[in-house]
């Protein structure tokens, strides 16, 4: 017993201290890397992509994109810097966007200022000049923003194409390319149990960027026919890039693994906040602050036509600011527009009327799960089923169609009480959240600027500290056995090639500056004067 417990010390504290590592020792260990020579295939690939993805989505396309207008033309930078101080004012408060309100109307609105923007044309030009502090509104900033962008799409993009900063992308788009593998990380300690194998804390040797890696155990994928909905798993995580979903950082194979590689979300999942942190229940502050960012996750998901299905609090976790995102999208399915489903997916006690009564069903049934979700935190119980009370999923099921929700808790308030109750509507057409309504509209967000939140710009109200590991101890997780008798074969190696396709080009490179590598390699100077010559 006293060895279990060191061993759990031991892991404990290599995996905290991994995550307060001195950046500047990694610096000298990175002297010597450069970036290689782009392929020329990958050239034109990569000139196929649109605006949007180069110069705003990908973070180092976007940073070089910015360096281009620095460095060129009066009016590239005036244009950039509108937009900038544009999204400042869009995002700020009280006097703060009164100041940026300020700095856009005397510096963009001017025709005599020297940083006018002269490059609107007709309509867009008469809009400018007439912004004034009395007539200042986000429909006609909006206009001018579209303006700025289209005129930034035009000859500032294609000269950007031809340009040594271009140049240094391709270079950065060939080094994201490389292939990933076990070699590429240190391992830390177990976070947590899933039904294919286990997820460990990791960190990337190169940068020491922390992430959590799920380990799905070849084998036992094999034995189960979960190969699919693995690679299924992998393409969503890939696809969406949320601030309230996990992220995908990299996806490889190793000898015995498919491995996924995600945001580490160390302060634990709210069912463990629920009922093994403190006193039972969680606070309504941080209720409401959770289920907002829940809210926008769902609706982000939704918006790409994707069902959740597995809403519950257990599948959502806390980074280490106290910031929430989903997680496991292994029960998540793509549904085109118009397409129905009426499989039976979810777990007991969350699952919607619709799907227990085998209906075919869309994005309904997450504001069910939701709803039931909501009751959970403030009560630490379940609607139609309490703590750790043995019953029968059939007796659930007919509470779930049949009974009354009872709000028996002292701590429902009346907004609280409201929302839960149009949530668990059992009537598709009633229920908040279809048929167009937006329940970030409902009073039980009033405290929130769902604005600011989705930028990330909203404090959380309670940060985990960073000296505890929130999870059970590592000898609670349940041994699992080697997996008997299954061989590997050919046509399993070219699925796992299928999914072993390395790192994921938004979150690698965020990694690679917020790590300093980028400014590391780009400080060498673009050493891309070769690159005419080299891509035309
Ligand atoms: P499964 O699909 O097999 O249920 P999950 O994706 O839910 O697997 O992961 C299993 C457990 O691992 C979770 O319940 C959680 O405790 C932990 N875990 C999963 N993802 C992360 C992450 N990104 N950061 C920290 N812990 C995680
Ligand atoms: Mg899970
Ligand atoms: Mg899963």
């Amino acid at each position: 017993d006293d060895l279990v417990g060191l061993n759990n010390l031991v892991a404990n504290t290599a995996y905290l201290k991994a995550q307060h590592i001195d950046r500047s020792e990694l610096r000298q260990q990175r002297l010597s890397l450069t970036l290689p020579r782009p392929k020329s295939s990958a050239l034109r690939a990569a000139a196929d992509n649109q605006y949007e993805s180069l110069c705003e989505q990908q973070p180092i396309g976007r940073k070089l994109f910015q360096q281009f207008l620095q460095s060129s033309n009066p009016q590239y930078v005036v244009a950039a810097e509108f937009l900038e101080e544009l999204s400042d004012w869009t995002f700020a408060e009280d006097q703060t966007k009164e100041k940026a309100k300020w700095t856009i109307l005397t510096k963009f609105c001017q025709p005599e200022s020297r940083r006018f923007l002269s490059y609107l044309t007709g309509e867009n030009a008469k809009i400018c000049k007439a912004l004034s502090n009395k007539n200042f509104d986000g429909v006609m900033l909006d206009q001018i923003k579209v303006a700025t962008r289209e005129f930034l799409k035009g000859k500032p993009f294609s000269e950007y194409l031809n340009s040594p900063f271009y140049y240094k992308f391709l270079q950065w788009k060939e080094y994201e390319k490389q292939k990933i593998s076990d070699q590429n990380f240190y391992e830390f300690r177990s976070l947590g149990k899933g039904g294919f194998g286990e997820v460990c804390a990791v960190q990337v040797k190169l940068t020491g960027q922390m992430y959590a890696c799920k380990k799905l155990d070849k084998k036992r994928l094999k034995k189960k026919s979960g190969e699919k909905l693995a690679l299924l798993e992998k393409q969503l995580l890939e696809k969406v890039n949320s601030h309230f979903i996990v992220n995908l950082a990299y996806a490889y194979a190793s000898r015995t693994h498919l491995c996924l590689v995600m945001n580490l979300m160390n302060g634990g999942d709210l069912r463990f906040h629920i009922y093994e942190v403190g006193e039972r229940g969680i606070r309504m502050e941080r209720v409401i602050y959770y289920v907002a960012q829940i809210t926008t996750g769902i609706l982000q998901l939704h918006s790409m036509d994707i069902v959740y299905r597995d809403m519950k609090p257990e599948n959502v976790l806390l980074d280490g600011r106290g910031q929430c995102r989903l997680s496991d999208l292994g029960l998540a399915v793509e549904l085109p527009k118009g397409k129905m489903i009426c499989q039976k997916a979810g777990t007991t006690g969350y699952m919607a009327p619709e799907i227990l009564k085998q209906e075919s069903y869309r994005m309904s049934v997450d504001w069910w799960s939701l709803g039931c979700s909501i009751y959970e935190m403030v009560a630490a119980r379940l609607p139609f089923k309490d703590f750790r009370e043995k019953v029968q999923n059939e007796e659930v099921t007919r509470r779930t169609l049949e009974d009354e929700c009872k709000f028996e808790h002292k701590r429902f308030d009346p907004a609280t009480k409201d929302i839960i109750s149009l949530f668990l509507k059992r009537k598709v057409e009633h229920r908040l959240g279809c048929r167009g309504s937006d329940p970030r509209n409902h009073v039980f967000f009033k405290s929130i600027n769902f604005h600011r939140l989705e930028a990330g710009l909203v404090d959380p109200p309670w940060v985990p500290k960073s000296n505890v590991v929130y999870t059970k101890d590592m000898d609670k997780f349940a041994e699992t056995s080697e997996v008997q008798g299954i061989e590997l074969n050919d046509n399993d190696e070219k699925f796992y090639m299928e999914f072993g396709t390395g790192a994921v080009a938004i979150q690698w490179q965020k990694e690679m500056i917020d790590s300093g590598v980028f400014d590391e390699l780009n400080d060498l100077g673009l050493n891309g004067y070769d690159c005419v010559t080299v891509w035309k």
